[in-house]
């Protein structure tokens, strides 16, 4: 690196030297409520995620410090923190709900760092607000072993999420099918603002406040839009975009998100709320991770569809910002359907290339894919199969016996892996430098249920952390070998299988 480019060095801060600059506060008060947080009782520290501190620009002895709970955990507040809970609606199982809201989480304030950004700290299980609908406001541990862990493992794979800073656990006692106790997790984000806040602006008329809150979110995180013709419209299209190339990366790792309502949409296009997610273990196009979606809206397959509609929600949301000529703006807003489907096209075909290590663009790949994939259905581990298969060899068909065992007769495959090898010789493909991109996109880990489980058991049962933390380490660096740990690459053992997550938490 030559001495111009050296990222230029910040000083590293204590909590009290965090600078607290909450912007979010300046939209009009219908977009929150003050709301102080609601300490837990004899809360402890179980975990703190070092690359989020990072970003907080945070020293390295602050989270070691006896009053880091109380300061992170709703005890006491730091100089500038101003905790509000946030305001919207949104459309849940495809009903729309006038009024949601943070209902157990306190936007606690938004820290600047030296480089400029602007993080939200958003404290998760923090008591009730005006939007708890009758609900305790706190959430159970192991909801949040599961948002922390998983947060942090979609920013390994290098998927777009909010963050997580720390776990903080308790002997507070929470009721859901049976008796729990509370947690927190600190939540980081340039941007918690959902679609479902816009939709609760134009569903009361309020079209100042949507104008400002559309304002706002061009003029924080996306002011290359600022000069746009009709900027609402192109924060509106580049909002799709970001959606759809989100879906895509989901598929591609194989994330149900399970909950995709659009008050859990992200209008920076994270990942958002993370509730009775999962990862495939064997493929199925239809699987359902929430055993509360009794109707199956939020399977696997169905997330690039439902992405759509949440798009439409928000397409709706916006029709008053489009133009002042009723048809025009609605044409306008149907615009973001195709521009939707556009971004998740390409983005699908770039995410599918990438994970079968195919480096030209020719006609057949999306049906080779889409074939593999009927291979696989309810047989084939997902991450398994295709970190096996950059080990592919393309001349012997021979040396490809562990991936055929993968599928039992195998017949099948033989017939595929004939087309994939002839698709590789297409493009000269080289199986060494094949194999190397294949393994920076074909995760060796990821956040499976039964992994997760493992660790809940073990901090539910013996107050001990110490495999969320393994973990935490671990999903890190998702792509890398770590042979250490290549147990946890495993499929689930028969045991676990039944492994069921639902809306509870
Ligand atoms: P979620 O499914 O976690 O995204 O939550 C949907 C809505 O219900 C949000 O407005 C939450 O804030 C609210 N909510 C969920 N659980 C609770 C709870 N235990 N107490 C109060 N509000 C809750
Ligand atoms: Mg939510």
């Amino acid at each position: 690196m030559r001495p111009e480019q050296t990222p230029k060095k910040f000083p590293k801060k204590s909590l009290e030297q965090l600078q607290f600059d909450n912007v979010y506060l300046g939209l009009p008060a219908e977009f929150y409520d003050y709301r102080s947080p609601v300490a837990l009782k004899n809360p402890r520290l179980l975990s703190v995620s070092e690359s989020t501190a990072e970003l907080l620009e945070l020293r390295p002895d602050q989270w070691r410090r006896s009053d880091w709970v109380a300061l992170l955990g709703g005890e006491r507040l730091l100089a500038g923190m101003a905790p509000a809970a946030m305001c919207y609606a949104g459309h849940q199982f495809g009903h729309y709900v006038p009024r949601l809201g943070d209902g157990r989480a306190l936007l606690l304030g938004q820290v600047k760092t030296s480089r400029g950004a602007r993080w939200d700290l958003h404290l998760k299980g923090s008591g009730p607000t005006l939007y708890s609908r009758g609900g305790d406001g706190r959430a159970v541990l192991r909801s949040s072993i599961r948002e922390y862990l998983c947060s942090e493992a979609m920013h390994g794979l290098g998927i777009a999420t909010t963050r997580a800073l720390c776990l903080i656990g308790s002997d507070e006692p929470v009721y859901r099918e049976q008796c729990e106790s509370a947690a927190m997790v600190v939540r980081v984000a340039q941007s918690h603002i959902r679609f479902g806040s816009f939709e609760y602006c134009y569903y009361n008329g309020q079209h100042d406040s949507l104008r400002r809150l559309a304002d706002y979110v061009i003029d924080h995180h996306y002011p290359e839009l600022a000069a746009a013709e009709n900027r609402f419209e192109a924060l509106l299209l580049r909002v799709a975009e970001r959606t759809a190339a989100l879906i895509a990366q989901w598929q591609g790792v194989g994330f149900a998100h399970g909950v995709m309502n659009s008050d859990n949409m992200s209008i920076l296009g994270l990942t958002l709320d993370y509730g009775p997610f999962g990862f495939l273990d064997t493929y199925e196009a239809g699987h359902q991770c929430n055993q509360s979606d009794h109707q199956g809206r939020y399977a696997f397959h169905k997330q690039p569809e439902i992405g759509l509609f949440n798009i439409s929600c928000l397409a709706q949301a916006m029709v008053p910002l489009l133009s002042n000529d009723k048809k025009e703006a609605v044409a306008r807003a149907t615009s973001s359907f195709d521009t939707y489907r556009t971004a998740y096209q390409r983005q699908h075909e770039a995410v599918i290339r990438a994970k079968l290590g195919l480096l030209d663009v020719r006609a057949g790949d999306v049906a080779l894919w889409d074939s593999l994939l009927a291979l696989m259905e309810k047989r084939v581990d997902f991450t398994r199969f295709f970190r096996a298969l950059s080990r592919f060899d393309r001349h012997d068909s021979g040396a490809n016996r562990a991936l055929q065992e993968m599928f039992g007769d195998g017949e099948g495959f033989d017939s595929w892996a004939k087309a994939y090898a002839r698709r590789l010789a297409q493009e000269q493909s080289d199986d060494e430098a094949r194999c190397r991109r294949m393994n920076r996109v074909n995760p060796k880990y990821v956040l499976r249920n039964y992994l997760a489980e493992a660790a809940i058991r073990q901090a539910e049962d013996e107050a001990d952390s110490s495999e969320v933390n393994r973990l935490l380490a671990l999903l890190r660096r998702p792509y890398d070998e770590q042979p250490a740990l290549a147990h946890y690459a495993d499929s689930p053992p028969p045991s676990a299988r039944s492994v069921t997550v639902s809306c509870s938490s």
